[in-house]
């Protein structure tokens, strides 16, 4: 069984083994939380992130997709990036969405990870109504298959943080 908690706060100042970031698909940085981690964490996540785009995806890390670097100088062992997709109202895309967190889980799987905290992917830049992006995120976690023991969703402020307390009650 994995424990859900939630808190109202910065992810770069948690210490779990895994801290997700809501990157983009160049890999590069970006604005919002990615920028964020980027910051805290030091030029070693850049590095990796580089080395990545270099050996596995030219064309950058594809939408729904994970993949893990160092955690640099956070409280972390390891950054686990991934893209979320862009909100559309022409386009169903929460499948994408929940495959954010179902991937980014098996590569904590892969790496060994027990404890993991998620930001709200793709709810801001990338516009996802708070709401639905929190039903998706928590319905995805709880039906998982994973050894991850406590995922911890941090919500940068109070309206994305009842979001989710109204999806985990
Ligand atoms: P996306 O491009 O996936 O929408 P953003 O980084 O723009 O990614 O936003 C995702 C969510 O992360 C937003 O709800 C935003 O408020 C939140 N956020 C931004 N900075 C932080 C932070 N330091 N810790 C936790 N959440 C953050």
């Amino acid at each position: 069984m994995t424990t859900i908690t939630l808190v109202q706060g910065d992810i770069t100042r948690r210490r779990v083994d895994a801290i997700v970031n809501a990157a983009n698909s160049s890999l590069l940085g970006g604005s919002g939380v990615d920028g964020a981690i980027h910051r805290r964490g030091g030029p070693a996540i850049l590095e990796d992130c580089r080395r990545l785009r270099a050996s596995h995806y030219g064309k950058g890390l594809p939408t729904g997709k994970a993949v893990a670097t160092t955690a640099g100088e956070l409280d972390a062992r390891w950054v686990i990036h991934t893209v979320g997709p862009r909100y559309s109202t022409e386009e169903d895309r929460s499948e994408l969405l929940a495959s954010c967190y179902r991937e980014s889980l098996r590569i904590a799987d892969e790496l060994g990870a027990r404890t993991v905290a998620f930001p709200a992917v793709s709810t801001g830049v990338y516009g996802w109504p708070m709401d639905d992006a929190a039903r998706i995120a928590v319905r995805t976690v709880r039906e998982a298959r994973t050894a991850v023991e406590e995922v911890t969703f941090v919500l940068f402020d109070e309206r994305a943080y009842e979001a989710f307390a109204a999806q985990a009650r």
